[in-house]
């Protein structure tokens, strides 16, 4: 393994690193093995921002007698309410799902008190208004959170939260279809740079990345803010040709490297449900530099097919209880391939169906990506029922 300082925080942190989100759903023994695969790897850090109670005791069940191996990146305003996944700015709630998280996890420290993540300027006076920025203060003054960082899918806001000092850590996230395409919801500036460079231009820099992200990655390394990368493989899309805006599939090797080239990155965090997934991206270690080269993306941007869904649930909750992510990732399937037998038998098998949306349009409120998810309820109800 290949440690990287996490900003000025003093820890030292493996550059393929773990996001919690996919363990939710699995039983004890598969969360066992996964930390049992990571810890022997030495994969050192673990972002937890699932609400979930299963997962939060599977985590901490699974890091009994071994705390010290894993610095646990772990967030706070996200919420179980009703038996659902909530993003809460409701200080109380906020304060009793983190207690929940200290207790399932068994242990009395978190190493980076993550706030769930910030994507407004709205948002950002709600975490002071709410007293939550205070409270995580004193948690960090209290030793209970070891640093404090927060979450953010905007570099215009992030690099405003940057500039508070207040944070050690920015959880971001960065792959190249988000540095190049979906930041921006018009792609043509980016499309006359690339077809300069078909024509024999050189590539600027900075070609690769929209100028307010790379403005971010800088601004973060130069005040040692240590970046923790979500959406690495950008929800798996980007691993296949199908569903990639780049219409071929990029390695997991090439997805990593990528994050880790960006100034200030510390650690690419791999949502992983397997040991064979862990694998996948364990892999990278040993991959030679033509194997994680992605440069060739740039000679397939012609067909980009606009945003997408990257299955992160930030959506949730929802009235009727749809599990709008679950839901989506067959929806994009059943595009591709049609209803397929697994696709019918994963759809069948969701406990709240898409036809049950009442559209209230709070999902697509509250989607950091733009995307129309009511919509995508209403065409998985004619597809899929
Ligand atoms: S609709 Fe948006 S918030 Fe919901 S899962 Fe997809 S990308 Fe995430
Ligand atoms: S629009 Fe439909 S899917 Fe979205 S939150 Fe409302 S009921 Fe749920």
């Amino acid at each position: 393994m290949i440690y990287r300082p996490l900003g000025k925080t003093g820890m030292s942190v493996s550059i393929v690193g773990l996001g919690g989100e996919y363990l939710e759903g699995q039983d004890t023994d598969a969360v066992r093995q996964v930390m049992d695969r990571a810890i022997d790897a030495g994969v050192n850090i673990l972002d937890i921002f699932m609400s979930e109670p299963n997962v939060r005791s599977n985590i901490g069940a699974a890091l009994k007698g071994r705390r010290d191996k894993m610095f646990l990146q772990g967030q706070i305003c996200s919420a179980w309410v009703e038996g659902q996944y909530t993003k809460t700015r409701d200080l109380a709630v906020c304060k009793e799902s983190l207690e929940d998280l200290f207790v399932r996890l068994g242990t009395d420290y978190i190493d980076i008190g993550m706030i769930h993540y910030c994507d407004t300027e709205e948002d950002m006076k709600l975490l002071e208004d709410n007293g939550i920025i205070d409270y995580c203060l004193e948690m960090k003054k209290s030793g209970r959170f070891r640093s404090l960082g927060i979450g953010c899918h905007n570099s215009t806001i992030a690099k405003k939260l940057v500039e508070t000092d207040l944070f050690d850590v920015l959880m971001f996230s960065i792959n190249p279809a988000m540095d190049m395409i979906y930041n921006h919801y018009s792609i043509d500036g980016f499309m006359e740079k690339v077809d300069g460079l078909k024509d024999g231009g050189e590539a600027p820099a900075q070609l690769d990345v929209d100028q307010e992200r790379a403005e971010l990655y800088t601004l973060c390394e130069k005040k040692g803010v240590g970046i923790t990368v979500m959406k690495v493989y950008g929800g798996g899309r980007l691993l296949s040709a199908d569903t990639s805006p780049f219409r071929q599939a990029m390695t997991t090797s090439q997805c990593i490297q990528y994050a880790l080239s960006r100034p200030g990155v510390a650690s690419a965090l791999v949502g992983v449900k397997s040991v064979t997934e862990l694998e996948e991206a364990l892999k990278y270690l040993k991959a030679n530099d033509e194997e994680k080269d992605y440069s060739w993306i740039f000679n397939h941007i012609e067909s980009y097919s606009g945003n997408a869904c990257v299955y992160c649930s930030h959506c949730q909750p929802c009235p009727v209880e749809i599990n709008i992510a679950a839901v989506t990732r067959l929806l994009d399937q059943a595009r591709i391939s049609g209803i397929t037998p697994e696709i019918r038998q994963a759809y069948d098998a969701l406990a709240v169906k898409a036809s049950a949306c009442i559209s209230c349009g709070a999902c697509n409120t509250r989607c950091p990506f733009g995307i129309d998810a009511m919509e995508n309820m209403r065409q998985t109800g004619v597809l899929l029922g």
